[in-house]
């Protein structure tokens, strides 16, 4: 009978074991490759940063800082918090850096985990993992579109189909005190049936009452004025030039009158992608712009542009539209001594291959010849050197092919050599 198991995964977290990090590796491979078609250059930040940075970029009164944050004092009393989202640490270390010096406008990406205390259910954990890209520096409206262009690219690289864009603005501190007005009218009525955090944010931010998750707050904003009825001359030219832009590139989207996302800092541009096949959990990733955050924490006045899409979602999604993805690794050598002697000389043997670029493995369980068979076998091996005590004596092995399932006498002078040639071998370096 199994021992009752002592310890598990905390609530909200998820093992990536061996099996899935194929899966893993491939859609790595792809936000990588991608990145670097679009010239976005790598950023890594740490994984927890003083917590005022993301309660005063994300805003106080949003369901992730209201909520989600995982915030805890270190020994020296400092508040610090993993952090929930990629984009304040990365503006963070833009300003830090003075990065906007080196070039005018500097386009990043990062992949990571990120940290939510959420009710843990289907594509929504607690630790969870994201890739996302910001450009810093520019205002045209093409910025945008390449940002959406850049994360739809991915999706469909991955083989993506049955997904969606979704288009909308949230305007800018100009012309959102109009929408305000207008939106506090329309909710004044019912503000009593509200829930108690958006009768909070009736009073400190009245926007976010629309990205409530609740059922009846949802409702009851159903027909809520849309910001982008009262956007500013300036945010309204710029919402037509990214809808200029999307049709040049031929992306079709969706206009969505009350996108307003989870996030306080952005301005205008406010984008998801959202996935046919997910359930209640469909967003894959979005994000938008924000033109103020920069000089909202310090920096110098630099509009921005950016988004985030959530790895766990995108596996999920790629799962449920059976996409093809990368073969799992296997190796080039199975090495299967038989006997003291033949298995001193194996340790030796693989030693030398490894050097050589090869990847190899061998027995350290003292099987049997047909159990270490089995085991080239799972391992997907090309080769299986048989070190036999017989051969061993004529400083012989055998060597089997496994896919054409034939074996070849081998001098154990030109073993490595002959192996090299076998698997192709040829650049210094290069594994197989
Ligand atoms: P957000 O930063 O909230 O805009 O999230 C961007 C993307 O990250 C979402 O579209 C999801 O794909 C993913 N994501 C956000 N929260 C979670 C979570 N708790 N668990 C898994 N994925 C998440």
């Amino acid at each position: 009978m199994a021992k009752s198991i002592k310890y598990r995964a905390p609530r909200g977290t998820h093992d990536r074991l061996p099996d899935e990090m194929s899966l893993w590796y491939h859609l790595e491979g792809v936000v990588r490759e991608q990145m670097r078609l679009y010239n976005y250059s790598e950023i890594a930040t740490p994984t927890f940063e003083g917590t005022e940075l993301f309660s005063r970029s994300i805003g106080e009164e949003t369901e992730i800082v209201e909520k989600q944050m995982y915030t805890f004092f270190d020994k020296a009393g400092r508040s610090l918090t993993l952090r929930p989202e990629g984009t304040p640490p990365v503006v963070r270390s833009y300003i830090e850096h003075s990065l906007g010096r080196r070039q005018p406008l500097q386009k990043f990406f990062y992949i990571g985990p990120m940290y939510r205390q959420e009710a843990p259910q289907a594509g929504r954990l607690r630790q969870f993992h994201q890739f996302g890209a910001e450009a810093i520096g520019a205002i045209d409206p093409a910025m945008d579109v390449e940002m959406i262009s850049l994360l739809l690219s991915i999706c469909r690289r991955l083989g993506l189909k049955a997904i969606a864009l979704h288009l909308g603005s949230v305007g800018c501190p100009r012309c959102r005190p109009l929408h305000r007005e207008k939106l506090l009218a329309f909710l004044g009525g019912s503000y009593s049936l509200l829930c108690p955090d958006c009768q909070k944010r009736y009073h400190r931010n009245p926007l976010r009452i629309l990205d409530c998750k609740r059922e009846r707050c949802r409702e009851l904003t159903e027909d809520a004025p849309s910001v982008i009825d009262f956007l500013c001359e300036d945010c309204a030219l710029h919402f037509e030039g990214v809808k200029h832009h999307l049709q040049q590139l031929e992306i079709a989207y969706t206009l969505d009158r009350r996108l307003v996302r989870g996030l306080d800092y952005y301005t205008r541009t406010a984008f998801e992608v959202i996935s046919a096949n997910l359930g209640a959990q469909n967003a894959i990733g979005g994000g938008g712009r924000y033109d103020e955050l920069i000089k909202e924490l310090g920096g110098d006045p630099t509009p921005a542009v950016g988004f985030a899409a959530g790895m766990e979602r995108i596996l999920l999604a790629m799962e449920k539209e059976g996409c093809q993805i990368a073969q799992p690794p296997t190796i080039g050598v199975y090495v299967a001594p038989v006997g003291d002697r033949a298995r001193a000389f194996a340790l030796s043997l693989l030693k030398d291959l490894r050097q050589a670029g090869i990847s190899c493995d061998g027995d350290y369980l003292k099987r049997s010849l047909k159990a270490q068979m089995r085991m080239a076998d799972r391992m997907g091996a090309s080769y299986t050197v048989i070190l036999g005590e017989e051969e061993m004596d004529r400083n012989r092995v055998l060597v089997r092919g496994m896919r054409e399932s034939k074996q070849e006498e081998v001098g154990l002078d030109r073993l490595v050599g002959y192996l090299i040639e076998k698997l192709g071998v040829r650049r210094q370096g290069q594994t197989v």
